[in-house]
């Protein structure tokens, strides 16, 4: 195995990865750190958490510490990326491995302010990190000069397209000199990224860290089929069965974000949500009561999800599936970083069996399944020769919506198909230790590695461990609240 020592990188550096505690270099590091060092282009895929900031940052460091800048401080080296949470992501580590190098960096994105961006920019930078539209914000007002750039960084480049910024990129591009480095990191390669990195790149060296190698390696996965109205129910069982203290959740659209954390909050569950209807403020703050295990989970739209670096998230849920297979594999990867291990769960309504297949073609293996847990649904499981993607006949966004009347209807059944008289009741459940207990205990006990579940079996429900005394105050106010639901 390669040491840092052995990348030939800056001694100041190497102080800063020591200090850091960074031992050996990642695999996506190991390919990527010498081609750089020799000067070449790189074409990389790998996703979030398989330390590809350090693969590009350390040898463009250390390239801009081995010369000395020309009067005046002019960027020499542009790491594009398209959300801010990445952006500043990447500015924090820059500081942190570059901290003993002389040398001066700094993050512009939109949504907040200017002027102290422009005010940093006046002072002069050696590297900038940047998202589009900002950056050409103020080249356009003059703030930004990109001619002497030498090493050029586009970073998510998939997600870039994704999120319309192609036109922005080749804008970029033609601001910057044509001789200089260039790195392309992609999580996946479709056809529009192939035609980029062959307008962008020269004679690359091509690094690729599979899906496969970077998440199933570590990460358990499960998958749940559940009826859309009983997600929240399973979730909060999840929650509270493994202790979840630092858990990401991801649905679909912004307001079920907002509603979701809400929802759990309410029941004891501290949970904050973040997405891109939220100013940068609440973001950051959200973020940084996460980091700082104040709230135990956040529920997430994707883009907002990008550049989530909290190394300790041990659960990620797909509350809803993406319809995107890729971005399954981003979003699991928000777990099993830095070496640690993860869990991810995966809930599969009846519309979201398509999607399934396609994760599952993706990952070239099936998930396994969680079928003991009280609220299973076979009906979403994928049939036979089932073809990837929506499942006709359902809306986007799901089989149950409010208005239908279906997802009524679905409710007023048990598992058996007996009808309840209009309420759901749940004979089969043990009643649940008390939330508020629970969350106690959690409290602080942020550990490295999740709660897993026993060798060889799915976690189990809550309802089989509950204690047998009788219900707890929260355990009945939680069955108010359920039979308070429409
Ligand atoms: P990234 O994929 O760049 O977002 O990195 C994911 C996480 O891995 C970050 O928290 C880094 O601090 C951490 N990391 C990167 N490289 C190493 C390494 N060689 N050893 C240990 N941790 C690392």
């Amino acid at each position: 195995m390669t040491t840092f020592n052995e990348l030939e990188l800056d001694e100041r550096i190497l102080d800063a990865l020591h200090g850091e505690g960074y031992r050996t270099p990642t695999p996506v590091q190991e390919e990527t750190i010498p081609a750089l060092m020799a000067g070449r282009d790189v074409m990389g895929i790998a996703q979030t958490g398989t330390g590809k900031t350090a693969a590009f940052a350390l040898p463009i460091l250390h390239h801009l510490a081995s010369e000395k800048p020309a009067s005046g401080r002019p960027i020499r080296a542009l790491m594009l990326t398209p959300t801010r949470e990445l952006a500043a992501q990447i500015g924090e580590r820059l500081r942190v491995y570059g901290q003993h190098l002389p040398l001066y960096s700094t993050v512009i994105f939109g949504g907040v302010g200017q002027s102290p961006q422009v005010k940093a920019l006046r002072r002069g930078v050696d590297i900038l990190v940047a998202t589009p539209g900002r950056l050409l914000d103020l080249h356009n007002q003059g703030h930004v000069e990109l001619g002497d750039v030498e090493h050029f960084v586009l970073d998510e480049a998939d997600r870039m397209l994704d999120m319309g910024f192609s036109k922005d990129v080749e804008r970029i591009l033609r601001l910057m000199p044509e001789r200089r480095q260039n790195l392309m990191f992609s999580a996946t390669m479709p056809k529009a990224i192939g035609s980029l990195a062959n307008n962008m790149l020269y004679d690359p060296v091509s690094v690729d860290i599979s899906p496969e190698e970077a998440t199933t390696d570590r990460i358990e996965q499960y998958v749940s089929f559940v009826r859309k109205a009983d997600k929240r129910e399973l979730l909060i069982d999840l929650l509270e069965g493994q202790m979840v203290s630092c858990g990401i959740v991801f649905t679909r659209t912004k307001h079920g974000a907002n509603r979701l954390a809400k929802q759990l909050a309410k029941v004891g569950i501290p949970a904050d949500s973040i997405h891109g209807d939220k100013s940068q403020t609440a973001r950051t703050k959200a973020l940084a009561r996460f980091k700082n295990g104040e709230v135990f989970v956040l529920v997430a739209t994707d883009i907002a999800s990008r550049g989530i670096d909290v190394e300790d998230v041990t659960h990620v849920f797909n509350y809803d599936l993406p319809n995107e297979p890729e971005v399954y594999i981003h979003r699991i990867g928000r777990t099993g970083r830095a070496g640690r291990e993860g869990l991810a769960y995966a809930f599969c309504d009846e519309s979201e069996s398509g999607y399934l297949v396609g994760i599952q073609r993706l990952l070239g293996h099936e998930i396994e399944v969680l079928e003991d847990q009280p609220y299973h649904f076979e009906k979403a499981r994928p049939k036979p020769g089932q073809k990837p993607g929506r499942v006709k006949g359902f809306p986007v966004g799901g089989a149950s919506r409010r208005g239908t009347g279906r997802g009524r209807e679905m409710r007023r059944y048990n598992r058996g198909g007996q009808k309840q008289n209009g309420q759901r009741q749940r004979s089969d459940k043990q009643p649940s230790q008390g939330r508020q207990k629970n969350n106690r205990s959690r409290r602080g006990q942020r550990s490295d590695q999740p709660n897993r579940p026993a060798k060889g079996r799915p976690p189990q429900p809550k309802h089989r461990r509950g204690n047998q005394q009788g219900r707890s105050n929260n355990a009945n106010r939680r069955s108010k609240r359920r039979d308070d639901r429409p």
